[in-house]
């Protein structure tokens, strides 16, 4: 772990701490363990409500844990280029070993630039084997302190409690390490953690504070939605007078539901507010429907659906997180509700995969989307959303079969003619020809015919294959009477693989 450089009149802060890792590994068995063991408060009787982080006390030092399912906020913030937290823990359970999902939280991290600890999970169990998933890590370039790298790791039982407390040293020893600090005087900005409609109240949201202090009072405005502070409160559901650095706090009083991921900043006055957010509005809108897409890369086009829109921002971060190369996402509409026959309409004008995410379809839909030949994967997991996108991309890619050129030679002699049958000599002009290959036979611009090469010889001798520059003689079959001056495209099909 290497030392950071201090910011000037800026004082100490807690670490906000994201869990990662394959489902089923224990994230949030070790998030209820530490809630369970580390927030005093709730001992005596305080009840806790989810708003999407808590916080816990470890040996005198708070650690703020994010604590959304699927880690939607890590993503939907990482969309926005926003940090939301400070140090990663990538849980691995010590029976199952590194898994695909594991792989993919790595990347996000290392994306991120967040420093990272390794969690190995389940050491309780019969066949736990950590030190295979120590090993198994390096393929990923996680070299972990024991084997002389730089990421530290904890053995640990979410079930018996075992290591948790190491782990807790290991994330205090961390923050400390990077000397993690925030100005708590002035103005309060930071992030959106979770945001719902709530009956009772209205728009609520958990607002993670970054820097200064938030306030009661306050008025505040994020990309989409702006209020005055009304109700500020803490993860207990206790009122609270101000919120400072690293905290995450409910807030009530916005106008409208913001997205998860959206920057807050207070300001001094309401109007101020609302230009502001008008103008991010139009920014915003711009901005999206920028696609960076090069030579060669093949789109798909994509509908979104999903329950909330925290997760549309983080679907949409996810999906962009898996493009590469060769394939780019182009969403045609992302929107909040059910899948619709309209939705399957568009998908089916634009050829696009309609995506689903904790939405649901009605049988009309689905069976409207059959007849439309469209296809739609629906999931309510993320991870598990993500590994069907990938599958039915790399199906619906792969599917495709192209046809490339390999070579052309020019026809100099006719040798033998017979019934379906040829032996023609010439030039390879391009590229090369060679056994079992198909040619199409070209006249005057015109395709006359198409045959395939059964057999190659050089001076009398048989080759496989025949490269530009040089005179071969071929058998070919195919009914076509082939001519001097004929050139012959060769050609082969290939099923294209597409990765993601
Ligand atoms: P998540 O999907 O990563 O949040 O995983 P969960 O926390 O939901 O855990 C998945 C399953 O593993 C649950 O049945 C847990 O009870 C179990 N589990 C989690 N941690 C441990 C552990 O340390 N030991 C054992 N034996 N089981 C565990």
């Amino acid at each position: 772990m290497k030392k950071k450089k201090s910011q000037s009149n800026a004082q100490e802060r807690s670490p906000v701490v994201v869990i990662m890792g394959h489902v089923d590994h224990g994230k949030t068995s070790i998030l209820d363990y530490v809630r369970k063991s580390k927030v005093a408060e709730q001992e005596s009787g305080g009840i806790t409500q989810h708003i999407g982080a808590y916080q816990a006390e470890h040996k005198g030092k708070i650690i703020t844990f994010i604590d959304t399912p699927g880690h939607e906020a890590f993503y939907a913030m990482r969309s926005r280029g926003a940090k939301v937290a400070d140090i990663a823990v990538l849980v691995v359970a010590a029976d199952d070993g590194v898994m695909p999902q594991t792989k993919e939280a790595i990347k996000h991290i290392k994306k991120a630039g967040i420093p990272m600890i390794v969690v190995i999970n389940k050491i309780d169990k019969q066949n736990a084997d950590p030190m295979r998933v120590k090993n198994q890590l390096l393929e990923d370039e996680i070299v972990l302190e024991e084997f002389k790298g730089d990421v530290p790791s904890n053995d640990v039982s979410a079930t018996t409690g075992q290591g948790m407390d190491d782990m807790l040293d290991t994330i205090n020893l961390m923050a400390e390490v990077e000397e993690l600090k925030a100005d708590p005087e002035g103005p309060a900005q930071g992030l959106i953690v979770e945001a719902e409609l709530n009956d009772r109240r209205g728009a609520i949201a958990t607002l993670l504070v970054k820097e200064g202090t938030l306030r009661v009072g306050d008025i505040v405005a994020t990309s989409s939605t702006f209020g005055k502070i009304k109700i500020l409160e803490n993860f207990m559901g206790e009122p609270l007078e101000s919120a400072g650095p690293s905290t995450p706090a409910l807030v009530v009083g916005l106008a409208d539901v913001p997205q998860v991921g959206e920057k807050f900043v207070v300001l001094g006055t309401l109007e101020e507010a609302e230009i502001r957010v008008a103008e991010k509005k139009k920014k915003f809108g711009k901005e999206r429907e920028v696609l960076d897409v090069h030579e060669g890369m093949r789109v798909v086009n994509i509908v979104l659906k999903a329950d909330v829109a925290g997760s549309l921002e983080a679907i949409h971060e996810v999906l962009r997180g898996i493009q590469n190369e060769e394939v780019a996402f182009r969403m045609l509409e992302e929107s909040v509700g059910d899948i619709a026959e309209s939705d399957i309409k568009l998908a089916a004008t634009a050829n696009a995969v309609v995506v689903g995410f904790r939405t649901k379809m009605s049988q009309q839909s689905v069976n409207f989307a059959q007849q439309m030949k469209v296809d739609f994967v629906m999931r309510d997991v993320i991870y598990e959303l993500v590994e069907a996108v990938r599958a039915k991309v790399t199906e619906l890619l792969s599917s495709k079969i192209e046809e490339v050129e390999i070579g052309e030679m020019k026809i100099l002699a006719i040798f033998r003619t017979e019934k379906s049958r040829m032996i023609v000599g010439g030039k390879v002009t391009e590229g090369e020809i060679k056994k079992g290959v198909k040619v199409r036979v070209h006249r005057n611009d015109e395709i006359v015919g198409e045959g395939r090469v059964i057999q190659v010889k050089i001076q009398d001798k048989i080759v496989g294959r025949v490269e530009k520059g040089k005179e071969c003689g071929i058998l070919l079959d195919g009914h076509v009477k082939i001519l001097i001056g004929d050139i012959l495209k060769a050609y082969e099909k290939v099923e294209t693989k597409i990765q993601l």
